[in-house]
């Protein structure tokens, strides 16, 4: 298991030496949360007032992990997945906002994200761990147990209910809304300037203290010393998936964590992908979609709700929305 995290924050610090950085009013701190490292970076007008802020936001993933995880007996989701075609369990108000906002990604993408993935990707891990891979008979097997269509959402009664029996839900390319539930968070503790990273996605909100926007650097796929672009972000919310984060090789072969619910296998054709938007919650699940649909309609989707996207295929072909030339980082004068 190979695990890099693909956008690189750059020169955090505006100061030019350590020693008056470490005074400035810029403050961070890292914990490993839900599988990956969490760095949340405040700029505070005090240090009682940065630390208190980032204990707050790491303390609010924590909640929803406990809420979210597959690998808690105790979660919302593992209590949902239980009663699969059985019957509906009530879950907290949050839960019922972050399946509605999948599945609102699940219909602008004819189904290429669909949360209900899991008994796909529980397999694929199963049998790569094994040292195989999944026949087709398997495959053919869990494949119709995976349709969004199939998850009821009742907002009055709280509840959700999976129609089948055996219906996993696996919330892992969801985790955008939880940093926007930080970043509110933030707003509302009067902390405007501050990035919440959370493995490839990072919310970069207001600018960093010496007023310029934060830079964040997309790294090339297969070359992590060549960035693909330099980006100036202020409001913006900034994802990255792609298939060397996460993947092992077998027969040389490559398989990642993206799984195509058509074929039922790893998707192909698209090694990277990195969208930029303003809602985490519909920019983190949009970005898998490109690998599942290919650059074009990827694009296509990209444009549509007003995002912007870098996307490389596995020929090493770069494919940019109009927008980013004018996030490229300004060259000082
Ligand atoms: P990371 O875990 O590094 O943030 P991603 O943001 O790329 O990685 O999310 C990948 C996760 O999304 C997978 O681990 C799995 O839980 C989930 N997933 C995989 N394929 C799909 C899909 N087609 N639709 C919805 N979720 C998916
Ligand atoms: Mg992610």
């Amino acid at each position: 298991m190979h695990h890099r995290i693909a956008l690189i924050v750059l020169f955090l610090c505006a100061a030019l030496s350590a020693a008056s950085c470490s005074r400035s009013r810029t403050m961070q701190k890292t914990e490993p949360i839900m599988g990956t490292n969490v760095t949340i970076t405040v700029v505070a007008p005090t240090a009682a007032q940065g630390e208190a802020a980032i204990e707050a936001g790491m303390a609010e993933l924590k909640r929803f992990d406990a809420m979210m995880s597959l690998y808690k007996d105790s979660s919302e989701i593992t209590a949902v997945n239980k009663a699969a075609g059985k019957r509906a369990v009530k879950v907290s108000r949050e839960m019922i906002e972050i399946v509605t906002a999948a599945n609102e990604v699940s219909m602008l993408s004819k189904g290429a994200f669909d949360i209900t993935v899991g008994p796909l990707v529980v397999l694929w891990q199963m049998r790569l761990k094994e040292g195989a891979v999944p026949t087709d008979k398997e495959i053919a097997r869990v494949r119709p147990l995976v349709n969004y269509r199939n998850i009821v959402i009742d907002r009055k009664a709280s509840t959700l209910f999976l129609k089948k029996q055996g219906m996993i839900m696996d919330l892992g390319g969801m985790k955008g809304y939880l940093a926007d539930r930080v970043a509110d968070l933030m707003r509302k503790r009067g902390i405007n300037n501050a990035l919440i990273a959370v493995a490839g996605d990072i919310w970069a909100l207001g600018r960093r203290e010496d007023g310029t926007p934060w830079k964040i650097g997309v790294q090339h796929p297969r070359d992590k010393d060549t960035v693909l672009a330099v980006l100036d972000l202020s409001d913006r919310y900034v994802s990255t998936s792609g298939d060397y984060e996460r993947f092992v090789i077998r027969e040389s072969k490559r398989y990642h964590h993206i799984i195509d619910p058509r074929t039922g296998k790893p998707s192909k054709g698209v090694i990277s992908s990195t969208l930029i938007g303003t809602k985490g919650a519909l920019i983190d699940p949009l970005t898998k979609v490109p690998f599942i649909l290919g650059p074009d309609q990827g694009m296509q989707i990209v444009n549509r709700i007003g995002a912007e996207a870098i996307i490389v295929d596995e020929d090493g072909r770069v494919f940019m929305s109009k927008g980013i030339k004018d996030m490229q980082e300004q060259q000082a004068q």
